[in-house]
């Protein structure tokens, strides 16, 4: 016997995923330029040149043995150094290389911090819409997620259902800003709320209540956008970052975990950090990439792109009718289906050769998401197949 839990996890493909491969085998009957793709994240927009030179550099001037030798388990003390100043200079905090921990990607990040806090019957809240992955790496480190459904009209955090759901086994509450697949970027007044109510529960049932932020979209924000720096308005917060969609690097794998000086128990929650990496086999995340996110922290690839990605089919949609919120940041419209069961809309997108990504996996029926981080050619030349699948419901 094996685990058939595993079984199930790997034999179901994501929708996503099926969506993507709908797309190849549609791109081979009529050509990839007449299928609109818009189901990935994957970043559209290339690396920022200070990518390729670290790298290139480090190739050819480091010594190849440190370059790809292990580093300590929790990743290279200096990159750590190098990556705390870096955050210190930009959000005016105080962190040193002992508060992070380097991991290959937010997935990971995740992951790591949902096993070192969960003890049997702990409980985890997000709210919707959700990036579809917390159920599984909740349920992997022993947790059960539960879920605040959305606030439909701007995509904050509905106190109220959020409030009733806290209880005696709540741990930690997961939030993501700016998030995937609404767009929206909490408000700091959002950010005080939900920070306050989780200081007085924390009190109130005796225990703290972490808030694990998850932010691989962090630097894309558009029109001047705001994301407050949570770790300055909640002590107890584990910090997940990814270079994956700032330096558009799915594919390498590199991101951290930040522990605040300020958390409860500092040593024994970082202890706790470094040991759910070492049960899950997350150590000594890539040395090359280490050194090379060292040097490019805070550099961005060429954001203007998905801003205007952004505006052309915002604009264009809201047009044609279609409802949807204007994201602030991350690469991806929310948008309201044109009728009830979002999956039958996608598949009547389909028709018109437009890939959507319903939203019921996010915890939102009723809507999908249009991940925009694509040619911009693509966008333009999309517009008369959404407005067509649009006439159809008139
Ligand atoms: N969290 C969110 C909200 C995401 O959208 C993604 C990827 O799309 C991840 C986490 C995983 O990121 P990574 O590729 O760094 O593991």
């Amino acid at each position: 016997m094996i685990s058939q839990k595993m079984v199930e996890l790997g034999s179901k493909r994501s929708v996503i995923r099926e969506i993507f491969e709908f797309g190849k085998k549609r791109a081979a009957e009529v050509g990839a330029e007449n299928v609109f793709d818009f189901s990935l994240g994957n970043p559209s927009v290339p690396p920022p040149e200070c990518v390729k030179e670290t790298l290139l550099d480090l190739l050819q001037n480091g010594d190849p043995v440190l370059v790809h030798g292990y580093t300590s388990a929790q990743g290279d003390a200096k990159v750590r150094q190098q990556i705390a100043e870096s955050l210190n200079s930009r959000f005016g905090t105080n962190f040193d290389a002992g508060n992070l921990y380097m991991t290959v990607g937010a997935a990971a990040s995740l992951s790591v911090c949902f096993k070192a806090l969960a003890v049997p019957g702990d409980e985890f809240i997000a709210f919707a819409p959700f990036f579809t992955e917390y159920r599984v790496f909740v349920e992997a480190a022993g947790g059960t997620l539960k879920v605040v459904p959305p606030n439909y009209e701007d995509f904050q955090i509905d106190f109220e259902k959020f409030e009733a759901m806290i209880g005696e086994h709540t741990k930690a509450v997961i939030i993501n800003s700016p998030n995937n697949p609404s767009g929206a970027i909490y408000s700091e007044e959002t950010i005080v709320r939900l920070c306050r109510i989780l200081t007085e529960k924390s009190e109130a049932l005796g225990h703290p209540i972490y808030l694990v932020t998850d932010e691989p979209y962090r630097e894309i924000v558009y029109d001047g956008g705001k994301v407050p720096f949570l770790t300055k308005y909640y002590k107890n917060t584990l910090v997940c970052y990814s270079y994956s969609k700032s330096l558009s690097l799915p594919g390498e794998r590199i991101g951290y975990v930040l522990v605040p000086g300020e958390i409860v128990d500092f040593e024994k929650t970082y202890a706790a950090i470094c040991g759910a990496g070492r049960a899950l086999g997350y150590v000594c995340a890539p040395s090359l990439f280490q050194q090379m996110v060292a040097r490019c922290e805070g550099k961005t690839s060429d954001i203007s792109v998905y801003k205007k990605n952004r505006d052309l089919l915002y604009n264009g949609l809201t047009e044609f009718g279609y409802t949807c919120v204007k994201p602030d940041g991350a690469f991806y419209l929310f948008v309201k289906a044109m009728e009830e069961d979002a999956n039958a809309f996608c598949e009547r997108a389909k028709k018109f050769d437009l890939l959507l990504v319903p939203g019921d996996d996010f915890g939102c029926p009723g809507y999908v998401r249009i991940a925009y981080c694509v040619k911009t050619e693509q966008i333009e030349r999309s517009m008369p197949a959404f407005q067509k699948l649009a006439e159809t419901y008139k």
